[in-house]
């Protein structure tokens, strides 16, 4: 491992000074989107009859047959090349923490011609050798082979020279070993349950669409420093250093101004992302030192999850030019805020109606309560997967301490719906007919809610899983996950959740209740049974967390233990039953986060005993030589006893260096023993309960020895030379 020095590291920093990017040819705003091939492009490059015939395909989630596909691969490649495109490429999300992709030439040999070829088929699918990618078993069998299939619900767009085909990634079996498969399933799902209880107040409706706004935590770092931090390049979070004495405690940092080498680098980005269709809207600092954050404006899920994974792409490769590096890392910095991701998450019916939003009158209130209410619902009956939706290795340093939102899942709604739900509550409790009077309230309550949400500015910045006035804002997402993980599972519970809903309810009417006051009945059940998981607290202080034990929500910090949610009866009933993942595959998924997990641990606790025992120990040496031999050369000159405490500190080194070695060979020993776990699941366990304790004990001598030893010779960058730009 090696690494440029602190010194020199600091010297090139110094000279870094803000890249200006000259955008002024792009000035006015006719190049959004300009490398995404639309539907107005497409409707240019298509003849009519069959641009038309594309669009109704598309819009019905039909297939686009062979002679269609060969259509809109030319017209595609026609496109692409005006752009001097020369390559092509299936872009997919296979169940690693990026995007991946594999270039194909348009270039071949007809008859020994040079031509540029794309058609139909190579759009429609390609069998990437992507072997390596895991799996979880599913192509272990005799039948190895993966496809990419092309999503077309997901626009191609260009990077560089490359045409870039949004695809799904499949076995040959058909079961998904990605991302994307499951959640345009989780998306069909949703849309189906959803645009059935959709009817009882909207008859028309057709399609309802899951839409999402992301917001993106990152922080940004000068380039020689990370450069210098082995700890950063192979880990993406610092495994030692100790605190700087000014970080956030002054929330200084938050909404202040924005360092100009940052400023370009964000208006940079933000060019980069218009031409890519993604439509960034805000930047700002965030609360940490050297942490910001960026959010577009929300978009149906399928795109914006797309663009989120391209967002995270660009960054990369745009914070190089500015001499930066990002850090999407849950938690790169001890005791400094963690990065999230947020996902404002709603749904909407036939594109205009958002179903979370109050609406003007009794009816659209009432669909408000029943959508509100079957999504805690859904939340409280699977707050175990929910969790294990979000749990990494990295946002397990969130979860699992008292800072970020916990890993205990509760739903904030504010003062004035939790007042609605109360009533909601009491007054259906135990059977209870809906007497006029109570009907009166709750119907009052009802029709006031719109003004009341006008006004009602409640937020809790705690909350893991908040209500926002028009939607849910699920806070607990980990800054590096690809947000369809999250949206999974949001969306199939909430699917099966609405499928029960409208079980009962036309059960109920079929024996000639009325509709309104059964639906009020039903959402009152409801209501009684998730109580618990309503909170309006502090969701970071201790008291919550025995409160809400007692009030029987489960409370689970070790990502291993969190990810057996995957495979529990109730997951695989309720996926199995809503068409989104089969057992094997939820399994296969178990399986992939469980590799993914110790394998992390694996590498950040050989980089810590490496970095310990071959940057910190000879270092602590070398200064503990210093004060021996000024011990020595000071001696006898007539004040032996100010000097007797250089000895104390010559001892405290020893003892240091004697605790991280044994610590280092201790941690070896447990790896071995982790080593030797039945499968991955255990192992992941093992790691997690013997591997990792030990990054926490050498990292805490580390920074002692930080303390003590002198800053000349301290070779890895400080936390207050990278939390903050210069
Ligand atoms: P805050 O910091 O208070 O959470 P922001 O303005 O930063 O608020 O973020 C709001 C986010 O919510 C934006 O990304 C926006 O696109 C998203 N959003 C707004 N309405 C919806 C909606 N109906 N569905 C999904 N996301 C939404
Ligand atoms: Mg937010």
């Amino acid at each position: 491992m090696t690494a440029i020095s602190r010194f020199k590291a600091l010297e090139r920093e110094y000279g870094h000074k803000p890249v200006h990017v000259d955008h002024s040819h792009d000035k006015n705003l006719t190049f959004y989107a300009c490398n995404v091939f639309d539907r107005q492009k497409m409707a240019k490059f298509l003849p009519e009859s069959v641009f038309k015939q594309v669009q109704r395909t598309m819009d019905e989630g039909k297939r686009i047959d062979r002679e269609l596909a060969d259509h809109v691969a030319n017209a595609m490649k026609e496109w692409a090349l005006q752009l001097g495109v020369t390559h092509y490429t299936h872009w997919f999300q296979p169940l690693t923490d990026q995007s991946a992709e594999k270039h194909d030439s348009f270039f071949t040999l007809d008859h020994g011609m040079p031509v540029e070829s794309f058609d139909g088929k190579v759009l429609a699918q390609q069998e990437p050798d992507a072997s390596s990618f895991p799996n979880g078993g599913i192509r272990n069998t005799f039948e190895a082979r993966g496809y990419t299939a092309w999503d077309c619900t997901s626009p191609a767009f260009v990077i560089g020279s490359t045409l870039c085909i949004p695809t799904i990634f499949v076995s040959y079996t058909g079961e998904a070993l990605d991302y994307k498969t499951p959640l345009l399933r989780a998306l069909n799902a949703i849309d189906k349950q959803a645009t059935a209880v959709c009817r009882y107040f909207l008859p028309d409706t057709k399609k309802v669409i899951a839409t999402l706004g992301w917001e993106q935590e990152y922080f940004l770092i000068d380039e020689a420093l990370f450069d210098a931090r082995p700890d950063l390049i192979s880990c993406g979070r610092t495994l030692m250093g100790h605190n700087s004495a000014k970080n956030q405690q002054l929330d200084d940092h938050y909404f202040g101004s924005i360092p100009e080498r940052v400023v370009e680098f964000m208006a940079d980005l933000e060019v980069e992302c218009h031409k890519l269709g993604i439509p960034v809207r805000t930047r700002h600092n965030e609360v940490a030192p050297g942490q910001f954050e960026c959010a577009p404006i929300f978009e149906e899920a399928n795109l914006a999850v797309d663009h989120n994974m391209l967002l995270m792409d660009l960054m990369m490769k745009i914070a190089r030019r500015h001499n930066f590096r990002i850090l999407l890392h849950e938690k790169p910095f001890a005791e400094v805020n963690g990065s999230g991701k947020h996902n404002n998450w709603s749904l909407a019916a036939d594109g205009r109606v958002n179903l979370l939003s109050p609406g003007k009158d009794h009816d659209s209130n009432l669909m408000f309560l029943t959508f509100l209410v079957n999504v805690i619902k859904a939340v409280y009956n699977h707050q175990d997967l929910l969790r294990a939706s979000i749990m990494t290795a990295g946002n397990e340093h969130r979860l699992g301490a008292s800072e970020a939102p916990p890993a205990i899942v509760s739903v904030f709604l504010g003062a004035h719906l939790s007042r609605i739900l109360a009533l909601l509550k009491e007054k259906t409790a135990d059977g209870k007919i809906l007497d006029a009077a109570a009907k009166r309230s709750i119907n009052l309550d009802i029709e006031q809610i719109p003004e009341i949400l006008l006004d009602n500015t409640d937020r809790n910045r705690t909350s893991p899983f908040a209500f926002t006035g028009n939607r849910f804002e699920f806070r607990a997402v980990g800054s590096s996950a690809n947000c369809a993980c999250p949206l999974i599972v949001l969306n199939t519970i909430v699917a099966g959740q609405l499928e029960q809903f409208k079980n009962e309810l036309d059960a109920a009417l079929s024996s000639g209740a009325n509709r309104d006051e059964t639906i009020l009945k039903i959402l009152g059940n409801y209501t009684s049974e998730f109580y618990p998981i309503l909170f309006e607290g502090n969701n970071y202080s201790d008291d919550w967390k025995a409160e809400a034990a007692r009030r029987g929500l489960s409370n689970v910090t070790s990502c291993p233990e969190s990810i057996s949610a995957y495979t529990l009866d109730s997951t695989v009933k309720l996926f199995e039953a809503q068409k989104v993942l089969s057992e094997r595959e939820l399994s296969a998924r178990q399986d992939i986060y469980a590799e993914n997990y110790h394998k992390k641990i694996h590498i950040e606790s050989l980089v810590i005993a490496n970095l310990a025992l071959n940057h910190i120990i000879p270092t602590a040496i070398r200064y503990q030589n210093l004060l021996a031999e000024n011990y020595h050369n000071t001696k006898g000159l007539g004040f032996d006893d100010l000097i007797e405490n250089r000895l104390d500190t010559i001892k405290t080194i020893s003892k240091l260096i004697l605790v991280i070695k044994t610590d280092v060979a201790n941690m070896s020993e447990a790896r071995n023993k982790a080593s030797h776990s039945a499968d991955n699941l255990q192992k992941a366990l093992e790691y997690h309960n013997s591997v990792k304790p030990f990054l926490s004990s050498i990292r805490k001598s580390i920074d002692a020895l930080e303390m003590i030893i002198d800053d000349e010779m301290w070779p890895l960058p400080k936390y207050r030379e990278m939390l903050f730009c210069h």
